[in-house]
């Protein structure tokens, strides 16, 4: 019996105590400090004296015969991509990438578009697509920009002609927006099948309207809220993302106490998103008020102690640790993180097919066209499709693999240039904080 190379261990975050999990084996335990140093010495290749506590973590997968577990880790892997090939696809439309805010974080403003207006036959060519490309799949529609939700009579008529086709095809929509005109919208709207609208706001008034104003100047939280507002109470689902720097996180306590005042979170309606601004396509003015990923998750965990309300906004993934507080039992082991070709697409406006809302719009990243012909580049397509922990060299021996899954490949690729390499996370940092988080009181 050897040490699972699955096992992932490390200290609780202000706790003198340990957790080990392993998602091959669907087990999690939080250790003392004297089961960890006997769990140290194990992976060392010591052997256990303690029979009973050896027999357990035999019992939980911890300890394995090293051919049974590449065995279980194929059969698990084959479900995986079963159950992936059943999933629901989400596939994103672009209308528009033009935009009636100036965001200064935006990284669409550098790219290039053509200015002609989507028209009804780019929507047809985009709905004979999806049908018969995936023909045999479940699946939903996100409609996505720049702003799709412009107050133009053109803009409107375009998106009702778009709800007419979804309703059509018999598939549900969601829609991306910076919600300036979503009371507008809420008619149209209420005449398709709408899972969910995201809209961003970014603070509380002041610190929102220094971050996302409108184009040429000019305030835009107080028609957001009153967009939200009007939602919930129409009973569209409204999914609140907060883009986050070290500019605004402070701030991130205000608008949890906002947001319970006026009873978005105690709506079954409302949920939210925390939004991490970084560099996916190209420098930010200033870097170094950027988080990466570890530093974010730190600093939000510290805020709680202090202001645990924000739970009540917000709830924290700490990689597997929400699920595992909120399930009782641990997710599946996450073979790929990436959905991009497989569960996830995106096309736009201009006739181009993308794997996702990162390279959408770059046009160097085009997998295809849907309009006006449909062409499609499979060898491309073949390298995202196959991308996950097993297609990339340096995920393989890593043992916190099924919980990272290999990150982004956009991220991925603009580091390296290479679909199928790696983009790390910080699965154990995450989960230290996690299991003190939502398991402190065990
Ligand atoms: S490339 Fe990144 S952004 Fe795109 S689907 Fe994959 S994980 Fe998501
Ligand atoms: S991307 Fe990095 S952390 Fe994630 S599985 Fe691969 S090697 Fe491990």
């Amino acid at each position: 019996m050897i040490f699972s190379k699955y096992n992932i261990t490390s200290g609780i975050r202000d706790s003198e105590n340990y957790f080990i999990v392993n998602l091959l084996s669907g087990n999690a335990d939080i250790l003392t400090p004297e089961d960890a140093e006997k769990i140290r010495a194990a992976r060392e290749g010591k052997d256990i004296i303690d029979n009973e506590f050896k027999n357990d973590l035999i019992d939980k997968g911890y300890l394995i015969n090293q051919a049974e577990e590449s065995k279980e880790y194929r059969r698990k892997y084959l479900d995986f991509l079963d159950s992936r090939d059943k999933d629901e696809i989400q596939i994103f439309f672009v209308t528009n990438y033009s935009c009636n805010f100036a965001c200064h974080y935006c990284y669409q403003d550098q790219y290039d578009h053509p200015s002609n207006k989507l028209s009804r036959e780019v929507v047809d060519a985009f709905f004979d697509y999806v049908n018969k490309e995936f023909a045999a799949r479940k699946k939903y529609i996100t409609i996505f920009g720049g702003e799709p939700l412009l107050n133009t009579p053109v803009q409107k008529d375009i998106i009702g002609y778009i709800i007419q086709k979804s309703n059509e095809a018999g598939l549900s929509l969601c829609f991306v927006t910076n919600g300036y005109f979503l009371e507008e919208y809420i008619p149209l709207l209420k005449k398709g099948d709408i899972r969910e609208i995201q809209v961003t706001l970014d603070g509380t008034e002041s610190v929102h309207n220094n971050r996302r104003f409108l184009k040429g100047g000019g305030g835009t939280f107080e028609k957001i809220v009153k967009g939200i507002d009007k939602s919930l109470e129409k009973g569209i689902n409204i999914n609140l993302r907060m883009v986050v720097d070290k500019k605004n996180i402070d701030n991130l306590a205000d608008l949890s106490r906002l947001a319970m005042e006026k009873g978005w979170t105690a709506s079954p309606l409302f949920k939210t998103q925390l939004g991490r601004n970084y560099e996916l396509h190209h420098c930010q003015s200033s870097p170094d008020k950027l988080f990466d990923r570890i530093s974010l998750y730190e600093k939000i965990y510290e805020m709680i102690k202090i202001h645990p309300h924000i739970l009540d906004f917000h709830k924290p993934a700490y990689s597997v640790s929400k699920y595992l507080e909120e399930n009782g039992e641990l997710p599946g082991p996450l073979f790929d993180s990436c959905p991009a070709c497989k569960t996830e697409w995106a096309f736009d406006y201009t006739g181009n097919i993308y794997s996702c809302t990162a390279t959408v719009g770059k046009t160097d990243e085009s997998l295809g066209t849907f309009y006006p012909s449909v062409t499609r580049k499979e060898e491309i397509i073949d390298n995202w499709e196959s991308r996950d922990v097993t297609s990339i060299a340096e995920c393989r021996d890593c043992s916190v693999q099924l919980a990272c899954g290999g990150g982004c490949g956009s991220v991925a690729k603009n580091r390296t240039g290479n679909i199928c390499s790696p983009d790390c996370r910080p699965v154990k940092e995450l989960m230290e904080l996690g299991f003190s988080q939502y398991f402190r009181s065990i």
